[in-house]
């Protein structure tokens, strides 16, 4: 083939990515569509039928989501505000574009939401738009903390051109140090302050940090990327209540349905700012086949009564649990593990986070590495996180997850073959379905 695609890339990824295209080397056009085909029932295997997802940040869409998911919405464009549109003959996806905010909005509390982002860090990339100029500071979580790249510099702020400071963190309470955060935002005059991580135990005290960063004169971000889900079925925390002035989420993690991104707020002036921000500011056409599900899915939120959060959250504790009864180190034991749909094992034992997670995707159990608060400056990720937001909606009890947890022990502790491993995680997974 031609030219090596990304030589900036570490040797890992080129290795990787001289393996495929030798694969695809000479590939006729005409046998395109059969490869792509392959690839996707590879992919669909893995993970729809023999895998065991733990993986935090994502989710499977109900039936009825995907039944109202149509490409041919997705790829035809829609620029403009209804009755005002670019385009012409649109006017039946206004229906969608009135109703999806309005039942977003209803569920995070807020008076106003913006859906139109494709992503949380494009959400994120709008907050810093429209609330901040080049040059300011804002604070953020620090990485070890589950500070999301979009809130870093090598992400979003640093496309904005703007300094982005760690706030003091408190590893004991695994939240913003709140001792410390008055004199912090005195010293750094941020604009902005950015909480809601991507590892999130326990609810962060957002009615302290959000008294404090009024006193500064900033304002406050609540990202609930990952606690969506549970904060839309009024579980975990309500942020905006309880003092943050802007929300965004992605709305495939917890949340459940397609990719996307939101940003909510109570305040007029701000929702007027933010929205600008994300159109005409960094959208102009705008996928709003992505609407549909997305109404779908706030609408099954909102029936189900917080079921799904709830069983969401006591599937974590009762994977916690298994884990440590296992003999793993597993984080927040002293406070029941976890309040929301994730977990955290400290891997150091285990040869870190990437190791273990490597090894358990040879066993089919997937999962991220992530950092953890308690680890040392420059340390790789020590952890490894998981979430219960997709095996729950596969159907997976706390008994189905005590063999996972049985399962994960045999390959990262009791040295079992992967691959046998892998055959038994199939087997659950087809037992469940079988139910
Ligand atoms: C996953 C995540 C994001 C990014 O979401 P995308 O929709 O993938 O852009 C942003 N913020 C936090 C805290 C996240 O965990």
């Amino acid at each position: 083939m031609s030219e090596e695609p990304a030589p900036w890339a570490s040797s890992v990824a080129r290795a990787r990515i001289a393996e495929v295209a030798a694969a695809l080397d000479g590939l006729a056009p005409e046998r395109v569509t059969e490869t792509v085909r392959d690839a996707l029932r590879d992919h669909a295997r893995r993970f729809d039928a023999e895998g065991i997802v733990l993986y935090a940040g994502t989710n499977v869409m109900s039936p009825a989501a995907r039944s109202v998911s149509e490409p041919l919405v997705s790829s035809r464009p829609s620029m403009g505000w209804p009755g005002e549109k670019y385009q012409s003959g649109l006017d039946a996806l206004d229906t969608l574009e009135v109703l999806t905010p309005k039942l977003i909005a209803g569920l995070v509390g807020a008076r106003f939401a913006e859906v139109r982002s494709h992503s949380a860090t494009m959400a994120n990339l709008a907050v810093y738009t429209a609330l901040t100029a080049p040059g300011d500071t804002i604070a953020v979580l620090p990485e070890r903390a589950g500070g999301h790249t979009s809130h870093h510099a090598v992400g979003a702020p640093g496309v904005r051109g703007l300094r982005v400071v760690d706030l003091p963190y408190d590893v004991d309470a695994y939240d913003v140090d709140l001792d410390a955060l008055p004199g912090f935002l005195a010293a750094e005059r941020p604009r902005l302050v950015v909480i809601g991580a991507s590892l999130l135990l326990f609810p962060h005290r957002v009615a302290e940090i959000a008294a404090a960063v009024a006193d500064a004169g900033a304002v406050l971000l609540y990202d609930a990327s990952h606690m969506a889900g549970l904060v839309a079925a009024g579980r975990f925390q309500r942020p905006l209540a309880e003092g943050a002035q802007v929300l965004t989420f992605s709305t495939y993690k917890s949340f459940g349905g397609p990719p996307g991104g939101v940003i909510a707020t109570d305040d007029p002036a701000l929702a007027e700012r933010l929205s600008a921000a994300v159109f005409p500011g960094l959208t102009a056409n705008y996928d709003a086949g992505r609407l549909a599900p997305l109404a779908v899915t706030a609408a099954e939120i909102m029936a189900d009564g917080g079921a799904y959060a709830d069983a969401c959250v006591a599937a974590a504790r009762a994977l916690a649990a298994a884990l440590q009864d296992e003999g793993f180190t597993v984080a927040g034991a002293d406070r029941g593990f976890t309040d929301s749909h994730h977990v955290a094992v400290d891997a150091a034992a285990l040869g870190g986070g990437s190791a273990a997670m490597g090894r358990l995707a040879e066993a089919g159990v997937y999962l991220s590495a992530i950092g953890l608060p308690w680890q040392a400056p420059g340390e790789p990720d020590r952890g490894l996180r998981l979430g219960t937001q997709e095996v729950v909606r596969r159907g997976f009890t706390p008994d189905d997850l005590k063999v996972t947890a049985r399962l994960m022990a045999d390959v990262l502790l009791r040295g079992a073959d992967p691959a046998t491993v892998r055959e038994a995680a199939a087997g659950l997974r087809q037992e469940i379905a079988a139910r």
